[in-house]
């Protein structure tokens, strides 16, 4: 027999709220909290050792003062620029972005989107209504994302109800459930078969649903997470993890190897590791590039086939860029998905820049390549 949710996982909103903190830490820390929402809970505080000050998953959730530097842009990628309709982003062609809440089971200090969790926010809507009828309106949006925010801190209802409408448009073959939840309060999903049975409900054969799960370092692969895990891929949906790549959390090819390792165990394979946005306040986070191409190859030289799956990538304002190789001289990009069609695919390769964080800090092209058609670009490096 379960208990309930909230003897689990009780949230906090509060600095006091945290015996781990001392006093001049809480006084300290409490002007980053008026700047950037703070929510933790007491399930998640628990994994946390806080007899070491870099603890990396102390590190993933208790502020810093590192986030009051004015490094970055709220909206790193300009994600707003391809709002669409209330609350829906359409960037990529085939792909639907929803925008369903703007709460988290915990706010990752290194969150990109932490301009949603502040008052001025009005890019997350209460009612989708319009971004379904924008889905329904582009034949060629064949796959949706439910984000936010976190996709399952919405209720299991409201879950059901939102998915059942994309189930209803014929040409929406994908939906994708973004969460950390797994990770930060896997009781979420272990306490409700409602949300496991309305999961199982929604998927068929030829249509799965796939929740991209947000495991940031091997730790918090617990019992529990593993459990949550399990439970979801019984209840037929397809997993996978996202994480970006964190100085101080996870920037050591032994803890990334050992993350992707334990999540291929668990039937979960790693697919994009992201290089992180230079978003305001995240400084403290961020691994140049090619550094962070180099710690992510010695972690994927540590891994089964299986494990090694994943792709790094920028979320960049004009599409997802892969790092696809180095040398000493000179760095390789391509086009993983791009805003503009006619870049897809499109291969790069720049002068090495060691100080490069984003994208835009390289200049002077040696090669830029674009492919007629797919198969020709995979020649191309
Ligand atoms: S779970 Fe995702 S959306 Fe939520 S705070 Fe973390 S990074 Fe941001």
């Amino acid at each position: 027999m379960h208990r309930l949710v909230f003897d689990k996982a009780r949230y906090v909103t509060r600095l006091e709220q945290i015996e781990g903190l001392s006093e001049h830490e809480r006084a300290v820390l409490s002007e980053v909290t008026e700047r950037y929402a703070f929510r933790a809970n007491s399930y998640y505080l628990g994994l946390i050792d806080w007899s070491d000050p870099a603890d990396p998953l102390r590190r993933i959730i208790i502020p810093s003062t590192e986030e009051l530097g004015d490094w970055g842009h709220l909206d790193a990628s300009n994600e707003h620029a391809f709002t669409k309709a209330p609350g829906l982003e359409h960037k990529y062609e085939y792909t639907g972005l929803l925008l369903v809440n703007d709460r988290c089971g915990g706010y990752c200090r290194f969150c990109f989107r932490k301009r949603l969790f502040m008052p001025e926010n009005t890019e997350v809507v209460r009612d989708v209504g319009p971004g379904i009828e924008y889905i329904k309106a582009h034949p060629k949006i064949n796959n949706v994302l439910l984000t936010g925010g976190d996709a399952l801190l919405l209720s299991t209802k409201r879950l059901d109800r939102i998915i059942g409408e994309l189930r209803s448009i014929d040409h929406v073959q994908i939906i994708r459930l973004g969460t950390k939840m797994p990770a930060f309060n896997p009781f979420r999903v272990i306490d409700d078969p409602g949300l496991l049975e309305m999961l199982q409900r929604h998927t068929r054969d030829d249509r799965k649903i796939y929740v991209m799960t947000h495991f940031n370092h091997p730790r918090e692969l617990t019992p529990e997470a593993l459990e949550a895990i399990g439970l979801l891929q019984q209840a037929g949906a397809m997993t996978n993890n996202q994480t970006p790549l964190l100085r101080g959390v996870n920037d050591d090819p032994a803890v990334l190897g050992e993350l992707f390792n334990r999540l291929s165990y668990a039937g979960v394979p790693p697919y994009y590791v992201f290089i992180g946005r230079p978003t305001k306040g995240n400084h403290h986070f961020a691994v140049p590039v090619e550094e962070a191409f180099d710690i992510f190859e010695s972690a994927r030289a540590r891994c089964s086939g299986l494990a090694m799956r994943a792709r790094l990538v920028m979320s960049h304002t004009s599409g997802k860029i892969e790092v696809v190789g180095r040398t000493r001289t000179q760095t390789f990009f391509r086009y993983h998905r791009s805003a503009e069609p006619a870049k897809k695919l499109r291969f790069m390769a720049f002068e090495s820049n060691p100080r490069a964080f984003w994208f835009d800090d390289y200049h002077g092209a040696v090669r830029d390549f674009v492919p007629d058609t797919p198969a020709e670009s995979f020649g191309t490096n």
